[in-house]
């Protein structure tokens, strides 16, 4: 299954997967491919975190 649009998280990258529990089309950034669901599903207690736009960085201010 394809999926077309923007990242439902960050809605900046172009999304290439769907979470299989809600359904939202994510971005590899906020796919967790072990378990085949966005950031939100996979780690509901750190939604605050998945915003920051790095991917590896431990400490991401997020904002400029
Ligand atoms: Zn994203
Ligand atoms: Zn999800």
């Amino acid at each position: 299954m394809s999926v077309t649009g923007l990242c439902q998280v960050c809605e900046t990258r172009e999304a290439e997967y769907a979470c299989h529990q809600c359904g939202a089309a994510v971005c590899p950034v906020h796919f967790e491919q072990d378990r085949g669901v966005c950031v939100h599903c996979g780690d509901p207690n750190g939604t605050e975190d998945v915003f920051a736009e790095t991917d590896g960085d431990r400490d991401v201010p997020g904002f400029r």
